[in-house]
């Protein structure tokens, strides 16, 4: 793929895209978008959640999106279990601390990660933070 080369610059401002929506209540209360009220589309996405100790989390997960109002809507209980289920195996100290999702990855990026091929600095930079974080009473 050519072009992608611009991508390893360093230091440039923050990529943004997506606005998020960390929804505490049941998925049907989002199956239409809080917002425009379009019905939602289920997608994973690969979540970048930073925890407290400048640790990154990359979990891939359904959620549900708005193409309107290019909103990303992830359920709470259910990121939290996934994460659960991962810090298990890897750091069970940090089950239960505090967490932000801060933004999205690419689906090449993630499986780069897997792979080993890129490291905690690399996903910095190449993941896109949110436009803007949104919460809603629903
Ligand atoms: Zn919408």
């Amino acid at each position: 793929m050519a072009g992608r080369a611009g991508r390893k610059r360093k230091g440039d401002a923050v990529k943004r895209r997506h606005r998020f929506f960390l929804n505490p209540h049941n998925d049907k209360m989002v199956a239409r978008c809080p917002v425009c009220n379009s019905s939602t589309k289920i997608q994973n996405h690969v979540l970048v959640v930073k925890l407290k100790p400048g640790q990154l989390l990359l979990m891939n997960v359904p959620c549900r999106a708005c193409r309107e109002c290019d909103l990303i809507i992830a359920n709470r209980k259910k990121l939290e279990a996934a994460m659960a289920d991962r810090l298990r195996q890897e750091a069970p100290e940090l089950i239960g601390s505090d967490y932000a999702v801060a933004g999205t990855l690419d689906r090449e990026d993630w499986m780069a990660v897997g792979s080993g091929a890129l490291g905690p600095q690399e996903i910095k930079d190449r993941m896109y933070a949110f436009r803007d974080t949104w919460s809603f009473e629903l």
